[in-house]
């Protein structure tokens, strides 16, 4: 077996620590030659799918957006291997239909889901095998990885003269007075403020109010609110086995399970188109009381589940995302009280209409998915856009007032 995306023996890995793609040095290279760009309108924190969806949208409407990054990489919580299995987000479903249309601008390519077969129940007297499947529902998957979507739409920033996205680049401030925001940037060549005429806040509302310094600081409510706000996937560890075949398929498994016994308490078949390459994936839980999951206890699961071969995966990946930084606050797992997604507080513009939210936890709808994230963004370009008219149209006023009153005096 392989450990391809950790280092040798250790059990738990970062997930910021997987391969840097040729895509990404690109990326690089593209920031060193952006030092010229003028200063931006919208300063977008976070290259998550929120953050990309918004700053696209706006970029396409002619406006300057730059897009700071903390980590190495764009995504966030869309992050998958070299082979495309996915270490975040795998899924989307029908009806979510912003997804589908970006899918479609985008030209990424998505497949169904494999639920065909029966499914396991695991528990700690007996595993079941059941007849058919009634754990997984029609889902649709990324071909490349779900992390080829932000991947695309930083591309699409990339080609735009107007639009930058900086990597490593650690927001650690922002401030808002009645001019613009001033939003201090933490980077290796040293500490800067960039200025623009607002700011979009695209990282789980819970991160940003326990690592950046806001100033003024936020309203008393909005804070509690996000501060309490949980981060949706933040406390789980996402396995990843992959194998040179889908050898539970030619038993008539589907690949999916729920565990009451554990480690994983559910798995799912993670294969490319028709099993290639191919894959399982389980989520392990939130529990405090235990520590961080360990190989030897996910490979006796999969064997007990699907037999001796499963104990020999050619890759395997223990995705922690509680020790991900640039997602999950300290002691995420606390914060369990989803009745704050989509609160009210982040629906509207803070901060004299300047500061706006977008990541998933924000949205009024599918709240947590890649499609909320995606819904939180259209509505902060919305207000943007609704801000900015408003505020032509107030110039425009003045410059008429301007024009009768001289009209006036002539
Ligand atoms: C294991 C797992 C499985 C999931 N499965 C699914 C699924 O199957 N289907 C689905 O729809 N959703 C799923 N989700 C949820 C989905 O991934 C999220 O809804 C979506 O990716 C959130 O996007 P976002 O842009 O709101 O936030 P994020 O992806 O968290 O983006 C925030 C970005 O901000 C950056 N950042 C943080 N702090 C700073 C800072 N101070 N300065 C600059 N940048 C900063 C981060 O590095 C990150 O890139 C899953 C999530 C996980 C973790």
């Amino acid at each position: 077996m392989t450990l391809s995306l950790t280092e040798p023996h250790e059990q738990v890995v970062d997930v910021r620590r997987a391969r840097s793609s040729p895509w990404v040095e690109s990326l690089s290279i593209y920031r060193l030659s952006t030092m010229s760009v003028p200063s931006p309108q919208v300063i977008v924190v976070g290259a998550g799918v929120s953050g990309l969806h918004a700053a696209d949208l706006l970029t396409r409407r002619g406006h300057r957006v730059t897009v700071l990054e903390a980590r190495d990489r764009v995504g966030g919580r869309l992050h998958s291997t070299t082979s495309g299995r996915d270490l975040g987000a795998s899924w989307f479903w029908p009806g979510e239909r912003r997804v589908a249309a970006l899918v479609d601008v985008l030209g990424v390519a998505v497949h169904d889901q494999h639920i065909a077969g029966d499914a396991l129940y695991d528990d700690p007297s007996q595993t079941v095998r059941l007849d058919g499947n009634p754990i997984d529902v029609p889902s649709f998957r990324f071909v490349d990885g779900a992390d080829a979507l932000t991947k695309a739409l930083a591309t699409r920033l990339h080609t735009d003269d107007h639009s930058d996205v900086r990597l490593d680049s650690h927001v650690q401030s922002i401030g808002v007075d009645s001019n613009g925001v001033q939003v201090g940037v933490g980077h290796a060549d040293g500490d800067h403020v960039l200025d623009a005429d607002h700011v979009i806040v695209a990282l789980p509302p819970a991160l940003a109010v326990s690592t950046i310094d806001f100033r003024p600081g936020l309203p008393s409510d909005l804070h509690a609110v996000a501060a309490r706000t949980p981060v949706w996937m933040g406390a789980i560890t996402k396995v990843v086995a992959c194998y040179d075949s889908a050898f539970w398929r030619e038993s008539g498994l589907s690949g999916s399970a729920v565990s009451h016994r554990g480690p994983m308490r559910e798995i799912h078949d993670l294969s490319g188109p028709g099993g290639h390459p191919a894959a399982l994936f389980g989520f392990a839980g939130t529990d405090t009381s235990s520590g961080p999951i360990n190989e030897t206890d996910v490979l006796d699961q999969l064997v007990r589940l699907f037999g001796p071969e499963a104990g020999s995966p050619t890759e395997l990946v223990l995705a922690d995302w509680r020790r991900e930084r640039f997602t999950s606050p300290d002691e995420v797992e606390r914060i369990t009280d989803y009745s704050t997604f989509g609160h009210r507080v982040f629906q509207q513009p803070g901060l004299g209409g300047r500061l706006h939210w977008t990541s998933t936890e924000t949205a009024p709808v599918s709240a947590g998915h890649i499609e909320g994230a995606l819904a939180a963004a259209e509505r902060a370009v919305a207000h943007i856009i609704e801000f900015d008219q408003a505020e032509d149209a107030e110039a425009d006023a003045a410059d008429a007032d301007r024009h009768d009153s001289s009209g006036a005096r002539s």
